[in-house]
């Protein structure tokens, strides 16, 4: 790969800019034909870099692309998944080049998508292109790219659930994540889970004057402050009967894995803007937001909320309450314990309700897994430096579902670096990943076995 790259460079600029001049922006439907069309350009490249068949499958949203190339069924399947929809691109006076007309300048690709993720997986079409051209390819590989992702996939969970067998791997393999820094590469070996849900406290049929009725009835804001006050207790505890139950304690070995990201208590807490920090006992800010589960308010409402004042008992309150999960933990199981226990607390003098809104659950590839080995291994040789195992506080639900239902661990690969402003004005992508991305991957089928 070290010697296809660049004698292949110009075309590969050509190939990956034809896809990054297509605006699939899936959120916006003005551009439905441009998914189509995003689409069916991927099916071109993938049938072009050696692919047995390519097709664009109809969902009730946009298309599915489904590739595979079948070396030897007794061979590992590796399952490739991507996405080829893109954020929209307001503030558009913000971009200093067209974000669908591509730009080199200064090492890196510039337009919407160039990393997310049309860049990262045009890293995993050209590694495959180069293990087939030459002859090296060893396993069946498999390829879904959705057009969904910005707008969480409300398609594809039904798509795959209709084509488990022709989706059938040993492993998935994901570009569309970052790394630490290209000097401190990473593999992500799990994301959280979440249960989102809302608490709603009801008192009196309507506001009551405070003065009249103060101090003789419940104020459904007091008691929802009462309520969520509650939920933790003073060693950062999550205070919900069986919220712990499914949690799975790292090992010391596995903590002091992880603790070899480079962190600094103080630079976390400046750059957020906070004079100190706040958590679970027992665990460092970076486990805290990583592989422990948490709960927070994420708004509250209730009452006279306006300028001045007013002087009323509100007669409902509102909170919107997340909880980020570990693996392990189910959202569907988190989320009825949440509802016994706040019913359980809640005081009788009011009527509380709670609302499920949406969930999803973690998944985690075990470090010892032989994909992740691989991936380590690969990354190693490529950048110089053991790549870390990382493991993200935010949830991609797609995959733990494709996990659930496939049978496969996700191992996330991801090259995109923080300087990238993957979602904002100027996205761009530094070819050196584009191409360590490539070596990596194409590495990464070398080493990788079940
Ligand atoms: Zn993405």
């Amino acid at each position: 790969m070290y010697k296809y790259i660049p004698a292949n460079e110009s075309r590969f600029y050509e190939e990956l800019f034809s896809l990054l001049r297509i605006p699939s922006v899936s959120s916006e439907p003005e551009h439905k034909n441009d998914m189509k069309r995003c689409a069916e350009r991927l099916c071109e490249l993938l049938l072009a870099a050696g692919a047995d068949k390519a097709k664009v499958y109809k969902t009730k949203g946009h298309p599915v692309v489904f590739a595979q190339k079948t070396i030897d069924p007794a061979r590992p399947t590796v399952l490739v998944y991507g996405h080829y929809d893109v954020q929209p691109v307001d503030p558009i006076q913000e971009w200093k080049s067209d974000p669908f007309e591509p730009e080199i300048r200064d090492g890196a690709i510039y337009a919407r998508g160039a990393n997310d993720d049309k860049g990262q997986i045009f890293m995993h079409l050209k590694s495959f292109e180069y293990l087939v051209a030459t002859g090296q390819l060893r396993h069946n590989v498999k390829f879904i790219f959705e057009g969904e992702e910005e707008i969480s996939s409300p398609s594809l969970p039904e798509w795959i659930a209709a084509h488990t067998d022709l989706l059938a791997c040993d492993v998935i393999l994901v570009s569309d994540t970052t790394m630490i820094s290209a000097k401190v590469p990473s593999i992500n070996c799990g994301m959280r889970g979440l249960a989102y849900m809302e608490i709603v406290v009801k008192g009196p049929s309507a506001d009551l004057h405070s003065g009249h009725y103060g101090g003789a009835v419940a104020n459904p804001a007091n008691v929802l402050c009462e309520i969520v006050s509650k939920l933790i207790d003073k060693d950062g505890r999550i205070t919900i009967k069986g919220f712990y139950d499914d949690v799975v304690e790292l090992s010391a070995e596995e903590r002091e894995m992880l603790s070899r990201a480079p962190f600094d208590e103080k630079e976390f807490a400046d750059e957020i803007g906070v004079p100190g920090v706040r958590g679970e006992k027992g665990y460092t800010s970076q486990e805290r937001r990583s592989i422990r589960p948490c709960l927070d308010v994420n708004g509250i409402v209730g009452g006279f909320t306006a300028e001045g004042s007013k002087t009323i008992i509100p007669r409902e309150a509102r909170a919107k309450v997340s909880m980020r999960l570990v693996p392990n933990q189910r959202c569907d199981k988190i989320a009825e314990l949440f509802k016994k226990h706040i019913k359980k607390i809640a005081p009788k003098d009011v009527t509380v309700e709670v609302i499920e809104h949406h969930g999803c659950d973690g998944f985690l590839i075990p470090v010892s897994s032989t994909a992740y080995q691989a991936a380590a291994k690969a990354m190693g040789e490529v950048y110089g430096v053991e790549p870390v195992p990382s493991r993200g506080g935010g949830s991609i639900g797609i995959l733990a579902e494709m996990q659930q239902l496939l049978g496969a661990d996700p191992l996330l690969m991801g090259f995109g670096l923080e300087r990238d402003f993957i979602h904002s004005p100027n996205e761009s992508y530094l070819l050196d990943q584009l191409f360590k991305g490539m070596q990596s991957i194409a590495l990464f089928y070398k080493y990788y076995d079940r």
